[in-house]
């Protein structure tokens, strides 16, 4: 590409960003720390989801120290219902390692950040050019779609080759005197204009540039991936009381949703009823022989990359003592107790049914 190329579209869309960039409050405090924890947050969702999370956050753990000093139930509480939760299991693992490695300062490298757990390239390049002011190029899914389609790129973004191509068009296109602006610009321009199945390219900055544009193609650009279906498992929970107190168990760290509690329990087998299924799960994770009861409620739920449908039965308490057999830790306590603990949405469900009961 060649400069002028930049030229076009750097400095319409840098004018464009003046004018129009929402009021974040990411935005009105640029730290390195503010900086990171928002992108952190704002991967794969919605600025409207992020803003009430992100303050209440910040609000917790102002500082890195603070985040690192403080629980992991703790911060994955603030995180609950946000998903993808090993983005908060390294936030607070990358936060002890700023303290103890960096003396509490996050590095101003896109080289050095990637050493840090969670900080891939794109938010390494995030951090670099919006925090250190770093002419480091990023790549997220509205910065894709941007590229694509102004520069009528007919590859698929997942194959290896078509996203190294847009790397590299990231990195001649990224402004060196203002890259963080330039980068947010990109963004905000992905989110807002340039949307994924209706571009409002008659209020876009870089019509005149965009070749997807000229030749009517938005629509098909970036090349449509075809979903796959995701896998649907059928679940056995035993929501198990002793006198007027329930068993939870936390789930193992490398697992899926690891860290978050929950009623014990897992798939039923093909060859089992419901009933039999609970009492088995409940013992392989808990070690506690348990009598099922009735059902009390059927939950439907679709995580990033499989769907639930949960079957929770009450059981009474018959013997044994609950051990970690296949979790990390096992309490009994009270229903007003459990929302002090962080759970996944499908378990929240179910305590919103035990509270009616
Ligand atoms: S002109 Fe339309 S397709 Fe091209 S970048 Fe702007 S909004 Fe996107």
């Amino acid at each position: 590409m060649i400069k002028s190329q930049a030229t076009k579209i750097q400095q319409p869309l840098l004018r464009w960003f003046h004018t129009n960039a929402r009021d974040l409050p990411w935005r009105r405090n640029r730290t390195p720390y503010a900086v990171w924890v928002s992108e952190i947050m704002l991967q794969q969702t919605q600025v409207t989801t992020v803003i009430d999370y992100y303050n209440r956050f910040m609000k917790r753990f102002p500082t890195v120290e603070k985040l690192a000093r403080a629980r992991q139930d703790t911060v994955l509480k603030l995180w609950e219902g946000l998903g993808y939760y090993s983005r908060g299991r390294n936030l607070h693992k990358a936060a002890k390692t700023i303290v103890r490695d960096y003396g509490g300062q996050l590095p101003d490298t896109v080289d050095e950040l990637q050493k840090i757990p969670g900080i891939g390239r794109y938010t390494a390049g995030a951090i670099a050019s919006i925090a250190f002011n770093r002419p480091a190029p990023i790549l997220d899914g509205n910065v894709i779609r941007v590229l694509c389609r102004v520069f009528r790129i007919k590859g698929n973004p997942k194959d290896a080759a078509t996203k190294n191509q847009l790397w590299e068009l990231a990195e001649r296109l990224v402004h060196t005197k203002r890259p963080g602006d330039f980068n947010e610009a990109m963004m905000e321009l992905g989110a807002t204009v340039c949307t994924p199945s209706a571009p409002a390219c008659v209020d876009c900055p870089l019509r005149k540039s965009c070749a997807a544009f000229e030749h009517n193609e938005q629509q098909s650009l970036p090349l449509k991936q075809k979903k796959a279906s995701l896998p649907h498992y059928t679940i056995a929970v035993g929501v198990v009381f002793k006198s007027d107190k329930i068993l939870i168990d936390k789930r193992k760290q490398n697992a899926l949703l690891g860290g978050l509690w929950e009623f014990p329990g897992g798939k039923k087998k093909k060859d089992e009823s419901f009933k039999e299924a609970t009492a088995r799960e409940v013992k392989e994770e808990t070690d506690i022989e348990v009598e099922v009861g009735k059902r009390l409620c059927i939950i439907k739920h679709t995580y990033s990359h499989f769907k639930v449908t949960l079957h929770a039965f009450q059981c009474g308490y018959l013997s044994g003592k609950a051990k970690t057999l296949a979790c990390d830790a096992v309490k009994w306590v009270s229903l007003n107790q459990l929302s002090r603990y962080a759970f996944p949405t499908s378990n929240k469900r179910i305590i919103e049914v035990l509270k009616i009961q």
